[in-house]
């Protein structure tokens, strides 16, 4: 490691969380990492703390403005007890880029893999053993000047937290299971030459409108389809989105309007590796209700750190209801879940060099 942080441990440990009942997101670790950031002084004291609320002024900028990103990374624990990381500089490069289009201070890749080197290392026995779990770990970014202008900010604090979470489906045995989906065609997620490129909170904000809207509808996640035309596919939820058509596998492109996710990246390499089609390509909707009319649509899946790979078993649009596939779990969705998985958790050989040891 390039870094060395300073560690000081918490007094009072928590009580861990009753690791066959772990949601997403509920419970948080021991400690956290936090480092400060001022113009003219740069990234300077970089800590591990005891995991506790933080105490902002009321008229800090990211409350106002919304200037902040996020990222979304795991770690998991090996049948033989260490400790992996997977591709967490692709998540590093990504934060730079989320901090650029926000305008907010630039960081060496070292910077951000070693923080959450050091606070995964600090909070091991916070991973969680059953298969499915796995620690998630969440830095984040907000400008904090007490300024009600908008503005660039001068002061910025960087922390990353992590959450024990549990198996994401819910199925005995914690295997995939197939989901619905809402085509939405009235709210959109990102323009071009907005910020859809950028894991950053308005996002998300932004999002919960359609996703009430879908789960109204019975479906768990939004398909978004692009702001222009309101005609090709862009992603699902917060996750990137696949359709099988005859042999072909078809992504949107990364043209601004898409997060470009490590799972993502991770499934075209595997598909291209084992000689499957893969197109980054537009795809409009139109084109996907009428492979599916003529049985050509294969499949749909998610891609995501937080489900690896979500299948998608039934599209909703417009009231109608379009079955993917023979409406289960498909086959690609199947083996790219085993083999990411599989990778990430130590099982399967990491034969493209992806995971990082702790
Ligand atoms: C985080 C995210 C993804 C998935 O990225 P991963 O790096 O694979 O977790 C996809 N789309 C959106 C909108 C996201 O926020």
């Amino acid at each position: 490691m390039k870094y060395t942080f300073d560690i000081q441990r918490t007094a009072t440990p928590r009580v861990k969380p009753n690791p066959d009942k772990l949601l997403f997101g509920r419970a948080f670790s021991d400690h956290m990492f936090i480092m400060d950031y001022e113009t003219g002084k740069g990234w300077h004291d970089g800590k591990i703390v005891p995991y506790g609320p933080l105490s902002l002024d009321p008229a800090a900028a990211v409350f106002h403005y919304g200037q902040e990103m996020f990222e979304g990374m795991k770690a998991y624990r090996t049948k033989d007890g260490r400790v992996l990381l997977f591709r967490p500089y692709m998540n590093a490069e990504r934060a730079r880029k989320s901090n650029e289009r926000m305008c907010m201070p630039d960081f060496e890749p070292d910077l951000f893999v070693d923080a959450v080197r050091t606070l995964v290392d600090v909070e091991r026995d916070w991973i969680p053993e059953k298969p499915g779990t796995s620690l998630y770990i969440r830095p984040f970014m907000i400008a904090d000047d007490p300024f009600l202008g908008v503005h660039v900010a001068s002061h910025y604090l960087f922390i990353v937290i992590c959450s024990p979470v549990g198996a994401y489906y819910n199925t005995p045995g914690g295997g995939l299971a197939p989901t619905s989906i809402y085509v939405e065609d009235e709210y959109v997620r990102a323009a071009a030459g907005g910020v859809g490129f950028a894991k950053v909170g308005g996002n998300y904000g932004a999002s919960l409108k359609a996703q009430t809207r879908a789960n109204s509808m019975g479906c768990e996640q939004v398909l978004w389809l692009d702001a222009v035309e309101h005609s090709y596919v862009e992603e699902i939820g917060t996750s990137n989105a696949f359709f099988v058509i005859d042999d072909e596998v078809i992504t949107a492109p990364l043209a601004g309007t898409i997060l470009p996710g490590v799972t993502r990246d991770s499934v075209i390499a595997l598909l291209k590796k084992w000689g499957i089609t893969i197109s980054e390509r537009r795809l409009r909707i139109g084109d996907i209700t009428e492979a599916a009319k003529q049985g050509r649509l294969k499949e749909a899946f998610a891609s995501g750190t937080a489900a690896v790979i979500s299948p998608v078993g039934k599209l909703v649009f417009k009231d109608k209801e379009l079955s993917v596939g023979d409406g289960g779990v498909g086959k690609l969705a199947q083996q790219l879940y085993e083999t990411l998985y599989g990778i990430q958790t130590g099982d399967a050989a990491d034969d493209m060099g992806w995971t990082i040891e702790v």
